[in-house]
């Protein structure tokens, strides 16, 4: 198919934009748009060009529409005499009537059609105002004696989907009264363009436009993801959209066969969900490295008169600012240690694939044991891990069988070596045995198709081992976040390697700062020193828009006179100087540069550390496609002597002793680094006050949970 349009329909009796409205997803060349029709008419106008213009250019189109294309067996022959479903097609559109307004005589069709039957039904539901007779307005006991759903809607409840019944005329989603307004169009585009178009799964999908029905529900967590990415985006828009690129990207690589085959024996009657089944077909097939879009320039804006704000407060506020910053790839598994999913994954595998023993021992049927000695003569040969045995191991023997082979067939059950003797070419062992004993079932640890990793999984060495075992070469993955850091400040000396002058201090917090990004999984991007020179600042800021996703820079974030980051940011007029309740740390600056997120950390390398562990991972993390993240931390025994006031959340450079209390740092002056390397975390003590003494408990936060 060379090109794949995907209509989403509407049922408006009046003329309507935007929401719930027509949408159009046409996927062609690798490029993908999406159109929005007021009315039907004008939608079937498009679906006329675009047909005209696929078949002029010797091209073939897939049009999936999201309405049913058939009803319940036995509706036709009811109705008027004739089981195919094409020929309701043809009854449709002697019946509707659809003006250029959008304004239509489907629930007056509906009622004719129950007319025909005894009882209530079976259409239903009646959205407008004024009572039809012959409709009910609720769903009627019994259906006319016809099915509520067609095979391919129970398929699609038995995978999770949640089909509305074609008889249902009124309520949200109701595809029932879009196909009573559908069907007539299409009929109408299949005899415009009579002997090119086939009607899947009615007709063989040989033509060169191919109808079929579809269910674009099928990529709603996708769907989803890309709004997290995009809040401003329609939902119909990407939904149609990106049913297009998954169905081009099936064609293209030549995997839209499968789907083409026939699902189900009623299929040819009723119709059927065009990939239901085949949904992770589908969604691998989605195009990676859609960019997402920027963050808003006044993200940070915090409401007027907030004075100070407490820790709580302003990580809520952080994490309801980010989003995800950077586009996807694909990875493979070898070099993906600390990437982000940006997918779910799902097993292409059963783990393990087939049964296999769990122990060195010997394999047999258990229906030939039983209880007291038994003496099972061996057969020739074993089976072992990678060396499955060939033959059928007949009832009453046993076969010589390794850890990790496959069981033989005839085999269901193994007995562990260390409970067996040989008795010449047989073995011995006491019954009874448990069927199955000793073995493992296939999937037993992740069944077929199953999910394995949900999107946002930060790959650790164990993920690695389970997706590889279940068959996954590759993952779709976040592009890796790049974190500038920049020091500010006359008094810095970029490098240990060039002479100090006394007013001089060597940068403690580049090196910090970039280890830290590099060991949550980033790629740290080096901006150097700047001295307290706006122009100086302004160029390496500019220079980090263009080659990181987010800076953090140390130094400059107040509003003393040589603040020149604050200044700065202010200028461009973005800034946003949060007055955070918390010990050490000073405000901490939230900007945006160029449509890049700054973060303004306090110079001095401890309230650095602190704010980057709490505040700058969980941003980065939701930059990253991570997700938020809380850090670990337990409650220990306190190993010291504080009385803190209330008002401001305070962190301690803190270590357990040996006897698992924690003792802090002797000194808690925000200039003392040695406190940062002596310490193995923090001590995290609440806003409000507290005395504590040995043995009070605190939370204890390791560096290991800031994952550093
Ligand atoms: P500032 O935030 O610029 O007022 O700096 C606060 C304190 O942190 C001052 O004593 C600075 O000298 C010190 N400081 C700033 N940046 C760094 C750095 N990169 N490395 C070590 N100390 C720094
Ligand atoms: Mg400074």
């Amino acid at each position: 198919m060379d090109r794949v349009a995907v209509l989403d329909w509407s049922s408006s009796g009046v003329p309507k934009l935007g929401k719930d409205s027509i949408w159009l997803g046409v996927a062609q060349n690798g490029q993908v748009q999406a159109e929005n029709h007021a009315t039907r008419a004008a939608a079937y106008d498009a679906l006329h060009r675009l047909v005209a213009d696929t078949l002029a250019a010797g091209e073939t189109l897939l049009l999936g529409v999201d309405f049913s294309l058939g009803y319940p067996q036995g509706f036709g022959r009811a109705l008027m005499g004739d089981d195919r479903p094409l020929a309701l097609w043809g009854w449709m559109a002697a019946q509707i009537t659809d003006s250029p307004n959008n304004a239509h005589n489907l629930r007056m069709v509906a009622a004719q059609a129950n007319a025909a039957f005894a009882g209530d039904g079976p259409f239903w539901g009646n959205g407008a105002k004024a009572d039809i007779p012959g409709l009910p307005r609720k769903k009627p006991q019994l259906i006319a004696g016809l099915a509520e759903f067609r095979a391919t809607e129970i398929a699609a409840q038995k995978a999770g989907l949640r089909p509305k019944s074609c008889w249902q005329l009124a309520g949200a989603g109701t595809v029932g009264a879009q196909a009573m307004v559908g069907l007539h169009w299409l009929e109408k585009l299949r005899h415009a363009f009579a002997g090119q178009v086939a009607v899947w799964p009615f007709e063989q999908a040989t033509a060169p436009i191919v109808i079929v029905e579809v269910y674009p529900a099928l990529l709603d967590q996708d769907v989803a993801a890309a709004l997290a990415h995009n809040p401003s985006l329609v939902r119909d828009a990407l939904q149609v959209q990106m049913l297009a690129q998954a169905l081009q990207g099936l064609a293209k690589a030549g995997q839209l066969a499968p789907l083409f085959a026939q699902p189900h024996p009623m299929a040819p009657v009723e119709g059927w969900i065009f990939g239901l089944g085949h949904h992770i077909a589908l969604r691998a097939a989605l195009p990676a490295g859609v960019l997402p879009p920027r963050l808003r320039d006044d993200c940070f804006a915090m409401p007027q008169g907030v004075n100070w704000v407490p820790v709580d407060q302003a990580l809520a506020r952080l994490r309801g600012a980010l989003h995800p910053v950077t586009g996807t790839e694909t990875c493979p598994i070898a070099r993906a240690h600390g990437r982000v999913l940006a997918q779910d994954c799902f097993a292409r595998r059963p783990n393990p694939p087939m049964p296999n023993a769990a122990v060195d021992g010997y394999g047999f049927a258990h229906a030939a044991t039983g209880a007291g000695p038994q003496r099972l003569p061996l057969v020739a040969g074993r089976a072992a891990a990678g060396q499955p045995y060939p033959g059928v191991v007949p009832l009453g023997a046993a076969v010589r069988i390794l850890t990790g082979a496959i069981l033989p067939a005839g085999v269901d059950t193994v007995v562990l070596e260390e409970d067996t003797a040989l008795d010449g070419a047989a073995v011995v062992f006491d019954g009874p045995v448990k069927p199955g004993a000793n073995t493992r079932k296939a999937g037993e640890d992740v069944p077929a198709a199953a999910p394995v990793l949900p999107m946002g999984a930060r790959l650790r060495a164990p993920d690695l081992a389970l997706l590889s075992a279940v068959g996954i070469a590759q993952v779709p993955v976040y592009r890796r976040l790049r974190v500038g850091v920049l020091s500010t400040g006359d008094e810095i000396i970029s490098s240990p390697n060039q002479p100090a002058l006394p007013h001089q201090i060597y940068d403690a917090n580049r090196p910090m700062l970039l280890a830290l990004a590099e060991s949550w999984g980033y790629q740290p991007v080096d901006l150097g020193h700047a001295p307290d020179q706006p122009q100086v600042i302004a160029q390496r800021l500019n220079q980090g828009a263009a080659e990181a996703d987010v800076i953090f820079t140390s130094g400059g974030a107040s509003a003393g006179d040589e603040d020149h980051v604050s200044a700065l940011l202010r200028a461009s007029g973005t800034l946003s100087s949060w007055r955070i309740a918390l010990k050490p740390g000073r405000p901490l600056v939230l900007a945006m540069w160029q449509g890049v997120p700054v973060m303004g950390l306090p110079g001095n390398p401890v309230a650095a550390l602190v704010c980057a562990l709490i505040f700058g991972r969980p941003a980065l993390s939701l930059l990253a496609g991570a997700g938020w993240t809380q850090p670990q931390g337990f409650w220990v025994p306190a190993a010291f002597h504080k009385a803190k006031k209330p008002g401001r959340r305070e962190y301690l450079r803190a270590r357990l002793n040996a006897d698992g209390a924690a003792e802090v740092f002797q000194s808690e002056g925000s200039g003392r680094i040695s406190g940062l390397s002596w310490a193995d975390g923090l001590v995290e003590l609440p806003d409000a006050a507290i005395d504590i003494g040995p043995g009070t408990m605190v939370r204890f936060m390791p560096y290991a949970g800031f994952g550093i």
